[in-house]
């Protein structure tokens, strides 16, 4: 009988597996994954440089990044933060950087790195790992768990936004919130914008008309649409409003989010009032790239041949351009989905189910998702080091 199986050989899995080891070096843990290989989303993660992590060590701004799971990850981060995370890696010899918007990648620019460190760790630890297990039925005994042909006293689930994983979380009592994904970009076929694909402007503020909910950051125009750092915070914040409309939102665009419209107004008509001559379009008082400015304006008149009413239009359609979403595009760099198992039934004190006593849960299967950054992967190593070195705690 094992001590501890764990299903899923991603990032929480396998550090689960490891920190369940390092706790309690002769406990029998093994990890089952149903693939042939370990690691895979790691592996592509971060455009294949993989985001390890962020440079954000207060766990009271740290949460800030969480859509779903920040207030429960509030206590775990206390105990297992981006410091660790990157004095864990360093100390086994994968060094890390940060980048100037606080991401951290391995300096070598390389996931293998990663990827590398885990599996030595793995091996100094003599993990046992059983590769492409497909294991049909989980059933709750006296002693632990049934799992295909295995027993063991205890079970952690770790198998990301995999329905199986969900499916037997159900079966062992679990409520599962709808998956649904998040981080996507937005497509806007009627952007007169598309045109201008590669421009970013910086920051913008990006709500979804008649909800509340704005972020803030710069925003990517690309072939499709929209892109960049606001346009996936908001589809993270807003992953359930968007998939409740099918993707078919209408987007307002503050392209000066620092100023009001009244101050905006204000600012033109002092231009109107002292370079009458010049066009708005050769002023470009808000100091925009030339072609988003020429696009946004789609105006060449000479100032004095712009009405005060038309320079309060102009100053509202910089406050409030509204677009139309019609569909998602998948981010390539990063994407997670949101929805799993219902955090109020777990116990964030050691990931353990509140409702099958020996069952623990880390990474993607709960309901937890982050922005992008690397704020993913940190819930995997916070939940995956908690579940494991607690699935230790009473074993003899
Ligand atoms: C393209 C891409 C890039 C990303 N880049 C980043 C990044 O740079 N930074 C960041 O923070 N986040 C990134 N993410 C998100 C991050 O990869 C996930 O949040 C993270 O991998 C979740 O880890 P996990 O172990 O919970 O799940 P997963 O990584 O999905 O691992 C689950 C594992 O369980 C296995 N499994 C599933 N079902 C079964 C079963 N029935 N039996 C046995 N095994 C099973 C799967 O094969 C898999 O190996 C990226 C995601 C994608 C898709």
């Amino acid at each position: 009988m094992y001590d501890l199986i764990v299903i899923g050989g991603g990032a929480a899995g396998l550090f689960a597996a490891l920190s369940a080891k390092a706790a309690h070096a002769k406990a029998n843990v093994v990890l089952l994954e149903k693939s042939a290989v370990l690691l895979a989303k790691v592996r592509i993660s971060g455009g294949g440089r993989c985001n390890v992590t962020h440079q954000c060590f207060d766990p009271t701004k740290l949460i800030q990044n969480y859509p779903r799971g920040g207030q429960e990850l509030r206590g775990p981060f206390h105990r297992f933060q981006p410091q660790d995370t990157m004095q864990w890696f360093e100390s086994r010899g994968a060094a890390l950087k940060a980048e100037p918007d606080g991401r951290i990648f391995p300096v070598t620019d390389s996931s293998e790195t990663i990827i590398n460190t885990l599996l030595q760790e793995a091996k100094a630890l003599q993990l046992e790992i059983l590769m492409r297990q497909k294991i049909d039925k989980i059933e709750k005994t006296d002693q632990g768990f049934q799992v295909g042909p295995y027993t063991t006293r205890k079970l952690l689930l770790a198998t990301g936004s995999a329905s199986d994983g969900h499916a037997w979380a159900a079966q062992l009592g679990h409520t599962i919130e709808k998956p649904v994904p998040s981080l996507f970009t937005f497509n806007v076929p009627t952007s007169p914008l598309k045109e201008l694909s590669g421009i970013s402007h910086s920051p913008v503020e990006l709500s979804i008309v008649g909800a509340p909910l704005v972020q803030k950051g710069a925003l990517l125009i690309t072939h499709f649409g929209f892109s960049g750092p606001a346009a996936l915070k908001l589809s993270a914040w807003g992953a359930k409003i968007f998939h409740e409309r099918q993707y078919k939102v209408p987007l307002s665009v503050d392209w000066l989010p620092d100023e009001t419209i009244p101050k905006t107004f204000e600012t033109l008509l002092q231009l109107k009032k002292t370079a009458p001559q010049k066009t708005l379009l050769a002023e470009n008082p808000f100091k925009f790239s030339k072609n988003l400015w020429k696009t946004l304006l789609d105006n060449d008149k000479r100032l004095s041949d712009i009405s005060q009413k038309e320079l309060q239009a102009i100053s509202q359609k910089l406050h409030a351009d509204i677009y139309q979403i019609d569909g998602k595009t998948t981010h390539k760099e990063e994407f997670v989905t949101c929805g799993g198992v219902t955090l109020k039934e777990v116990n964030f004190k050691t990931m353990e189910s509140k409702i099958c006593p020996g069952l623990y849960f880390a990474g993607e299967i709960l309901d937890i998702d982050g922005v992008t950054g690397g704020f993913n992967f940190q819930a995997a190593w916070t939940t995956g080091f908690i579940a494991g070195s607690s699935a230790m705690e009473g074993l003899n």
